[in-house]
């Protein structure tokens, strides 16, 4: 905890170095950042200039970057990376040594040094606004006005995607990953099961809780034990509360018609909690769900004990790889059930996520963000989403396109064989649907599809919603007090919904204290300051 202050001082002080570095007149030189000599970043003269085919400058150009994305710090050989450089006469200069996988202490080391590469991605967006007000990277907004049309048409068009490009201050720091595809989790059931027993898809929460019954009931593995488990999750040991979704309430916050909630003080969740302590005892919800960990999902699919769950799209890959040991074994996705209200409502999703920025040491930003907006052209999108035409993708005659057998059957899986050649990396760009679908078995396909097909199951002006739990930009002073009362809120509340669950206190006996406690224990202030967060997100 001490060296923690310690580092975080530090940091700080650092902080002001580089603040006052970013303040210097522009004449003034400024510090090296020891890649000096092979930066060539004459500010572009040839603004106006007609430059051929991709081109962004007359003359190669080499500008540093910062960026570490699943252990592999950016490397200019990968085969795109190349290829860009070639098309657009920019290449990159990694400041990350190959051998150093730990981006954080990589990123602490360069701001401490004031040292900042030209262009910095980095796993924490917050940490790159922080950077971002005191002065180590450019606000981006007029620039990407000025030259980056691309990017201000996604801007303009998504409003998720203008969303996390925002900051708090109303700059953005950072061009964010966006995500096209909104379907995170999926309902998945043994439909093998629900045929065997005559029984139809649920469509409502009332019909769910009849078909885990029967499951629960009728032996649909056909062992003669009564061993199936009806409901299960392999997040159930970090997200117990993910089935109070059904009856729309949760252990957390919730925006609703703008308005802020913690959803236990609200009247769904009586309804959501004595449904899952009835469920639970009655055998309908693993009994193990708190302890079971994240292999659930294999052990009980595997084992053929488990009937329903909620799911990413890879829980459709079991129908092939159980094809032999169960025959008949297929799991579908399904809507989601209606809730106690008729409504039907998905609330995991995917969010846009950290993408990059320019360093406040950039001399020639305006020749950057002009490669930054390369992205958001086609074809610069499809080298990063696709790789290079002819090697690792074909165009087919109607136009779409298919991965090349170099990356289906390579010795990695797919994406990472992209991967090792630089596509799909952590950078600004817009991640192509397509590109995920020419993946997915046919059972994650069906279900993105039909996710997708109904965007009105997914709630407006949601803020990111990661594991359950919202994610908001605070103000430095909300933040830390925020982080108080909910450090002292959530044991209370994980706690107290355990035991419920399990049995080993009453609900209805025990509500009115427990929301006695949560306000004693500063709620309210909570709500408060997350609906002045929600505020901000919505752009009010
Ligand atoms: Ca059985």
């Amino acid at each position: 905890m001490k060296l923690r202050k310690v580092l975080a001082l530090l940091l700080v002080v650092n902080m002001m170095i580089v603040s006052f570095a970013a303040c210097a007149p522009k004449n003034k030189p400024q510090p090296d950042n020891g890649k000096g000599n092979v930066t060539d970043q004459t500010p572009d003269k040839n603004e106006g200039k007609e430059l051929e085919g991709s081109l962004i400058t007359e003359k190669p150009t080499k500008f540093t970057i910062f960026l570490n994305f699943n252990n592999m710090p950016f490397n200019p050989e990968w085969r795109v990376w190349q290829e860009i450089a070639k098309r657009t006469n920019i290449s990159l200069e990694g400041v990350i040594s190959q051998s150093n996988s730990n981006e954080q202490e990589a990123f602490n080391l360069m701001v401490s040094s004031g040292k900042l590469a030209d262009i910095i991605g980095y796993v924490d967006a917050s940490e790159l606004e922080k950077l971002g007000r005191d002065g180590g990277i450019l606000p981006l907004n007029d620039l990407i006005k000025e030259h980056a049309p691309n990017i201000q048409a996604a801007l303009d068009r998504d409003e998720r995607f203008r969303q996390t490009a925002v900051s708090l201050d109303g700059n953005i720091y950072q061009i964010p990953k966006n995500q096209e595809l909104i379907t995170a989790e999926f309902w998945w059931i043994r439909q093998d099961w629900l045929t065997k027993l005559g029984l139809e898809v649920p469509k409502t929460v009332d019909d769910l809780y009849n078909v885990l019954t029967a499951f629960r009931n009728e032996d649909p593995n056909g062992n003669g034990q009564k061993d199936e488990i009806p409901l299960f999750d392999r997040a159930g040991h970090k997200m117990p509360d993910e089935y109070l979704y059904l009856w729309d309430t949760s252990l957390e916050f919730y925006p609703r018609n703008g308005k802020m909630t913690f959803e236990p003080m609200e009247e769904n969740f009586k309804t959501g909690v004595q449904n899952i302590v009835k469920w639970y005892k009655e055998g309908l919800i693993d009994p193990e769900i708190f302890t079971r960990g994240p292999k659930a999902r294999d052990i009980l699919l595997s084992g053929n004990l488990g009937g329903v769950t909620h799911d990413w799209p890879s829980a459709g890959n079991y129908n092939t790889t159980l094809t032999e040991t169960i025959p008949g074994f297929e799991m579908v996705a399904f809507a989601p059930p209606a809730d106690q209200h008729g409504v039907v409502k998905e609330r995991t999703a995917r969010y846009p996520g950290v993408g990059w920025s320019i360093s406040s040491q950039c001399k020639d930003p305006v020749t950057v963000i002009k490669f930054m907006d390369y992205f958001f052209t086609e074809e610069g999108s499809d080298l990063v989403n696709w790789g290079i035409e002819g090697e690792t993708y074909v165009v087919n005659p109607d136009g779409t396109k298919s991965y090349t057998d170099v990356v289906m059957n390579s010795d990695q899986t797919p994406i990472g064989y992209l991967r090792s050649l630089g596509v799909q990396y952590r950078i600004g760009m817009e991640q192509n649907p397509a590109y995920e679908y020419a993946f997915m078995t046919p059972a994650a396909k069906a279900a993105t599809e039909l996710y997708e097909e109904n965007r009105e199951w997914f709630e407006k002006d949601m803020p990111p919603y990661l594991d359950g739990a919202l994610a908001l930009k605070y103000t430095p002073e909300d933040e830390a007090e925020y982080k108080k009362i909910m450090s002292s809120i959530r044991p209370y509340v994980n706690e107290k919904f355990q035991s419920w669950m399990l049995g080993t206190t009453d609900f209805n006996a025990e509500y009115d204290s427990f929301i006695a406690e949560l306000k004693t224990r500063g709620i309210e202030k909570a709500i408060e300051i997350n609906q002045r967060a929600y505020e901000t997100f919505l752009g009010k």
